[in-house]
């Protein structure tokens, strides 16, 4: 078994953002989750470099277009450590292999019969290097997305004969329902496609900085095209050997719902028209909204992510962003509400069990448990977690996965009230109950570190390394499939004087 994720890759003109940390999270997250399983994991993302934005910015600051990608990539890169983010691969679309992999595919579409040379005009956005359609435009001629004027632009293009894939469009809909996912993006796209596709311009021919035309000079191709074919590029140089055939077709493509037509329309598209596997899987997360009227005193009003993490660990950004709001939906995060799931939710729900846990059979047993067989009362509530998890991790469903969690997370703290070991540890004859709360509880904790692993790494790993069972593996998270029996002091997982 093979799984291939990807984010979408960053354009080099922004800064880094929650928004970037947050799909690059989502995917990170899948990737561990299917690691455990023992799959063979690709987990790619990367920058996007080309285009008339980066060329104009590049030729404000006096330098080349390549020296600006080049100091820009970088601080996307190092974004992914700091967020303990585990890609396989960074891509940078002005790899050179990238390049002559754009060329070699765009060719092949070309001879395929799907490339012609035209005359295009119409309304185009120079931030989204893209051209409006007509019931895309915002009154007085702006840019839904940037709120900038457009301006009416005509070259001489060569076209991708996007209006040749309408009905394999729609039967592709028609017959994978799960290939744009939450369902209203699928519908979204459909409706998108059952609108008409017209033909889209795949060159431009004013501009220099892009992948160069091979069958004419005078032209470089779209950013948009260049830029999708990351995804099946990467795979052919990121090793030394050629990856495509293991990894390719990717499982998920994660993007946000702004990019939604290039994924859900143009990119199947072009596939087709190579002659190219489609993705199985693409899915659309939403926004997290800053609203700023939740602030918090430690934070200020603004989620800064680097802030986030310098104070509290890039794990609690983590599990905050995935908690807080459902993956595939809008929602807002807060400096506020950051600092309440902290504190309630990993200080005192998780790091409080873990501590209590282990300071009991730190006290009561000299950290030692004797093997024991899980309660049978909270064996009932763990039954079918792993199961559960593995299913919505395959739809994508992050923050329901989490919830299944956390879920048996409340279910050990409650079982700590209902069965009060100091109670049983005070009645030397209820010795061998004590034993066997003891080990429950303990192998609890293990049981939903590890699925918790994929979510907040470095937390799990430090607490699974307290327990002295440091295995990842999905087919042991189950609650009696682990044995704990050693374990040793831990210092706070989430100190609450961040
Ligand atoms: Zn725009």
């Amino acid at each position: 078994m093979t799984f291939y994720v990807t984010t979408p890759i960053y354009y080099v003109n922004a800064a880094p953002h929650l928004g970037h940390a947050y799909t690059t999270i989502a995917a990170d997250v899948m990737a561990r989750h299917h690691r455990q399983r023992g799959e063979e994991v690709f987990f790619l993302t990367g920058t996007d470099e080309h285009g008339e934005p980066v060329a104009d910015a590049a030729h404000a600051l006096g330098i080349e277009p390549q020296q600006l990608a080049d100091r820009n990539a970088e601080r996307f890169k190092s974004l992914a450590p700091r967020i303990e983010v585990s890609n396989d691969f960074f891509i940078r679309t002005t790899d050179r292999v990238h390049e002559q992999k754009v060329q070699e595919v765009l060719s092949q579409v070309r001879d395929n019969g799907f490339v012609y040379e035209g005359t295009y005009e119409g309304w185009y956005c120079p931030r989204c290097a893209d051209f409006k359609a007509e019931n895309e435009i915002d009154p007085g001629n702006r840019c839904p997305i940037h709120h900038i004027e457009l301006t009416r632009e005509q070259e001489d293009n060569y076209f991708f004969k996007l209006s040749a894939f309408q009905e394999p469009l729609e039967r592709l809909y028609a017959e994978r329902a799960d290939f744009v996912a939450p369902r209203t993006r699928y519908n979204e796209a459909l409706s998108f496609i059952r609108s008409g596709l017209r033909d889209v311009p795949l060159t431009r021919h004013k501009l220099s900085w892009g992948v160069r035309v091979p069958w004419d000079h005078e032209h470089v191709f779209y950013v948009w095209f260049d830029a999708l074919l990351n995804y099946y590029t990467a795979l052919s140089y990121a090793r030394d050997e050629d990856l495509t055939a293991k990894f390719w077709p990717a499982s998920y493509h994660l993007i946000g719902k702004d990019i939604l037509r290039f994924h859900a329309v143009y990119w199947p598209a072009l596939l087709m028209a190579a002659g190219i596997e489609l993705p199985r899987h693409i899915f659309v997360h939403g926004y997290l909204l800053m609203e700023g009227e939740k602030m918090s005193k430690s934070l200020g009003n603004v989620l800064d992510p680097f802030e986030v993490i310098e104070r509290f660990g890039a794990d609690a950004l983590r599990f905050y962003v995935l908690r807080e709001v459902p993956f595939g939906q809008d929602g807002s995060v807060s400096t506020a509400s950051f600092e309440l799931r902290y504190e309630t939710e990993l200080a005192n729900e998780l790091g409080n069990l873990a501590s209590r846990t282990l300071a009991m059979v730190g006290r009561y047993r000299d950290w030692q448990l004797p093997p024991c067989a899980p309660d049978p009362a909270l064996a009932a509530d763990f039954e079918d977690l792993t199961d559960r998890v593995a299913e919505l991790m395959d739809r994508a469903e992050l923050t329901l996965a989490l919830d299944e969690i956390w879920q048996r997370v409340r279910r050990l703290n409650r079982y700590v009230e209902e069965r009060a070991p100091w109670r049983l540890a005070a009645e030397p004859a209820r010795a061998q109950e004590l034993d066997g709360v003891l080990g429950s509880l303990a192998e609890g904790l293990r049981s939903v570190t590890v699925l918790l692993w994929p979510y907040i790494p470095a937390s799990c790993e430090r607490l699974l390394a307290a327990l002295g069972a440091s295995g990842l593996a999905l087919a042991d998270a189950g609650l009696g499939s682990g044995r704990v029996e050693r374990l040793s002091h831990l210092e706070p997982l989430f100190p609450k004087e961040a």
